[in-house]
């Protein structure tokens, strides 16, 4: 076997989609990682109109400047980090941007310090850059935040990137200011670049949106439409950070994806320029079906934190796999904790983007399987 085909070996397939694969007509998806909302009603006119204008071309390698404005201006005056319209990359999704930092950030043998339970991509991209995921532990007891103490404990020479993901998937946890400063500051001091997934940033319930851009040069703001807007499939997101960073990461990008979708870039600067009533009723929604969530897995004896942000939940289980599979024979598909990683083992993860009513009928029927 060839030393590449060794390391995608090593990557797993997302147990995710395999929970999927196996899942009947019946059973009642509490997987699913994407809002179960209309993309907005002008974003979807932005886009028509896109297609009948012609939009359909090249647009720069870094996307629409326009686009890239509307964003330094976005992230200016609600995240208080200033970032020129020239210091952004608008990419295919936040995913791409994952796998750019990766690519241009890690070399053989560097380690990326990645959150234990995390979204798959991270451990899957730094193995993909042929360099090491070092996990963070993180703990219920912590609310699952990414403490700058762990983080330091860490640290090694060769350490070259922290990855934060607040709001999280798949916890919920929305990590405090504190924390963030204190990572912040220790990227800072051991000039290490953070990698900041914010793609959840509007999707909170409980505490604010903090980026650590906003207390170091050294991080890399991601962020994207798929959440906020319910636009998972038009595949638009961004990078933004520091002008030699962002060099580099052009770099990967224009050879890899050349530019993301024109028509999704129209979309994406419709949706930012667009009323924003759209995103208060589906958090208020998700909000709704949280709180249902909560509520019945606690009742059912299960542990949890009451999460702050995103659509997910993360009860401790015990045993996340043989939890998952009496969850499945009782009509309800959930992901097992361990698929984000060793921390996550004891856990399962719920997704509340699904109807108020599955949800209920879904709650039901884990009664007999918590031993209710
Ligand atoms: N980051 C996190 C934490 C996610 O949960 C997801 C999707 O589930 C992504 C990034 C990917 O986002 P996109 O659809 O914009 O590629």
């Amino acid at each position: 076997m060839t030393e590449f085909a060794s390391r995608i070996r090593d990557i797993r397939l997302s147990e995710i989609r395999k929970m999927f694969e196996v899942a009947v007509e019946d059973t009642i998806n509490l997987g699913i990682g994407e809002p179960d909302f209309n993309v907005p009603e002008h974003v979807r006119e932005a886009l028509k109109e896109a297609v009948d204008e012609g939009m359909t071309h090249y647009t720069s390698n870094m996307g629409m400047y326009e686009l890239r404005e509307a964003i330094s201006e976005k992230l200016r005056t609600e995240n208080r980090v200033h970032v020129e319209p020239e210091s952004i990359i608008i990419t295919v999704g936040a995913s791409e941007a994952i796998f750019m930092c990766t690519q241009a950030l890690l070399d053989r043998g560097d380690q990326a310090l990645i959150p234990d339970p995390g979204f798959l991509s991270y451990d899957a991209c730094v193995k993909l850059a042929e360099a090491i995921s070092v996990p963070v532990p993180l703990s219920m007891e912590d609310g699952f935040s990414m403490t700058p103490e762990r983080v330091e404990s860490l640290i090694t020479d060769d350490t070259r990137v922290i990855i934060m993901n607040s709001p999280s998937n798949p916890t919920g946890s929305v990590m405090g200011k504190d924390d963030i400063k204190g990572v912040a500051e220790i990227a800072e001091d051991r000039d290490l670049i953070i990698i900041s997934d914010e793609i959840y940033e509007k999707i909170i319930y409980d505490g604010k949106h903090y980026s650590p851009a906003c207390f170091t040069d050294n991080a890399l703001v991601i962020n994207g439409f798929s959440k906020t807007y319910a636009m998972t499939g038009l595949r638009i997101g961004y990078v933004a950070g520091r002008e030699d960073i962002i060099e580099e990461l052009l770099k990967v990008h224009q050879y890899n994806t050349a530019c993301a979708p024109s028509v999704s870039q129209v979309a994406a600067l419709a949706a930012l320029r667009g009323p924003q009533n759209c995103v208060k009723e589906m958090v208020d929604e998700f909000k709704r079906r949280r709180d249902l969530m909560f509520r019945s897995l606690t009742e059912m004896g299960l542990e949890c934190i009451l999460p702050g942000g995103a659509f997910y939940m993360f009860p401790q289980v015990g045993d996340s796999r043989g939890f998952t599979e009496r969850a499945l024979d009782a009509g309800v598909a959930v992901v097992p904790g361990s698929a984000f990683g060793e921390a996550g083992s004891d856990y399962v993860r719920m997704s509340y983007a699904t109807s108020y009513e599955l949800i209920q009928e879904a709650m039901e029927r884990l009664k007999p399987v918590c031993g209710v």
